[in-house]
């Protein structure tokens, strides 16, 4: 259960982060005084343990703030969630788990350097994802090559929240040294801000507009250090721990869909239509006066409910039961629940509330916008289902037509 100061931070913070996000919604600018206000408040150290200074949080913490967060403005809390990738990854990989993935000691001191960092302030990012491979890790184009005592990082990454404003960044890249035989050899580093770019500066979205996720130019050298874990695992881990490459993401998206049922509730008891009688004379009422209109409010209502109630059950899977084959698939269905809930709500909640909510500058028009990326992040909603229907079946989810996810 979240403590209540944590998310009393996290409500004060939405609340701060409301009145701007219309702003760097149409700006597409990365949202400064927002982060400012995350680093100022602590919740960087969400998921750092107590030892470290941080507030020792895991899954079900990161979810009951991300939920909170989206509230005030869903890119905002997509960018922590960026963050909380990074430091929820390598604080909740119990030591023994590390160390049987063969981690070296010296990892142990790096990782808490790291999430120490975290708890003073230092934000991470993610940089998975590139132009033709998409976040599939196994078709990453971007290389590592060892040289001297570290290692030359080349290529280019495609779409990376706070790219250019942030401390550092997980970059995946692939071995340049592997053979064409086998899987491919896919590890992760942590990149100081100062040795990422230039940055491109293309990012004009749809949706999610503030996370000011460009692409930019890799072509640096890192040392020894800054390999995050265990060389050329990258592809296990997404396999077995999908908790934050998969199920992170679902937060974010079912507090966008929670978002869009209050904007529409709001929405609908500050509107009236005229309604035709028979008498000649049509009358005014409110717009909640409407079955048709109060039917898209209650079936978006389950939908949110089932939606938070599936994420808040895959959280407490991952706490409990990491790593297990049905924490997994609890993450799924998390995740294509919250991708497809937030859309499906918000598109309906706009048809109900009519032009007004579609209008620039409407609460709604934003939300619909931001819930059209939630099935776009990885695993797609079309690659989660796959996920879930194979296992249903008992095959792997990469044989016969299907994809593999990662
Ligand atoms: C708001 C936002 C923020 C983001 N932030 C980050 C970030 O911080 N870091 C990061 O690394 N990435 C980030 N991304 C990128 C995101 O991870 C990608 O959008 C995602 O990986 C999918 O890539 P794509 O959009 O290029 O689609 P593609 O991978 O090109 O997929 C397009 C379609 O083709 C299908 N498809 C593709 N390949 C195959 C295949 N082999 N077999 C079957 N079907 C296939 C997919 O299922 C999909 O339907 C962000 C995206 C958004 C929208």
């Amino acid at each position: 259960m979240t403590s209540a100061s944590v998310l009393e931070l996290a409500r004060d913070l939405a609340a701060a982060w409301a009145p701007r996000v219309a702003e760097h919604d149409r700006t597409a600018t990365f949202p400064e005084a927002d982060m400012a206000d995350l680093r100022a408040s602590g919740l960087l150290g969400l998921l750092v343990p107590g030892h470290l200074g941080g507030l020792g949080g895991g899954f079900e913490d990161y979810v009951a703030v991300a939920r909170t967060l989206a509230r005030g403005n869903a890119a905002s809390a997509l960018l922590f969630n960026m963050h909380a990738s990074v430091t929820g990854a390598l604080a909740l990989v119990p030591d023994e788990v590390a160390t049987a993935l063969g981690a070296p000691p010296s990892f142990f001191e790096t990782r808490d350097q790291i999430l120490a960092r975290a708890t003073s302030g230092a934000m991470y990012g993610v940089a998975i994802s590139e132009r033709t491979a998409g976040s599939r890790l196994s078709a990453l184009e971007t290389t590592y090559t060892r040289e001297g005592s570290g290692y030359r990082l080349a290529g280019h990454k495609s779409t990376c929240s706070g790219a250019g404003h942030l401390d550092a960044y997980l970059v995946a890249a692939r071995d340049s040294s592997a053979t064409d035989d086998g899987p491919p050899a896919i590890s992760y580093f942590l990149v100081p801000g100062e040795a990422i770019g230039p940055i491109d500066q293309g990012w004009d979205p749809l949706g999610m507009r503030a996370t000011a996720s460009n692409g930019f130019e890799l072509e640096t050298w890192v040392p020894e250090d800054a390999l995050v874990g265990v060389e050329g695992v990258a592809l296990l881990l997404a396999e077995v721990m999908p908790e934050w490459l998969v199920g992170s993401y679902a937060a974010v998206y079912v507090g966008v869909a929670e978002a869009a049922l209050c904007a529409a509730v709001e929405h609908v008891r500050a509107t009236s239509v005229r309604e035709p009688t028979t008498d000649g004379r049509p009358r005014l009422v409110g717009l909640g006066a409407s079955p048709w209109v109060r039917q898209r409010l209650g079936r978006a209502d389950a939908q949110v409910q089932a939606a938070r109630l599936t994420l808040e059950e895959a959280a407490r899977h991952v706490d409990s039961n990491r790593g297990h084959p049905d924490t997994s698939r609890w993450v799924y269905r998390a995740k294509l629940l919250a991708g497809d809930t937030a859309f499906d709500v918000a598109a309906s909640l706009t048809e109900a509330c009519g032009l007004g909510a579609l209008m620039r500058g409407a609460e709604l028009e934003r939300l619909l916008r931001d819930a059209r990326c939630g099935a776009v992040m990885p695993p797609s909603s079309d690659i989660a289902a796959n996920v879930l229907g194979a296992s249903a079946l008992g095959v792997d989810p990469g044989d016969g037509l299907g994809a593999r996810p990662w």
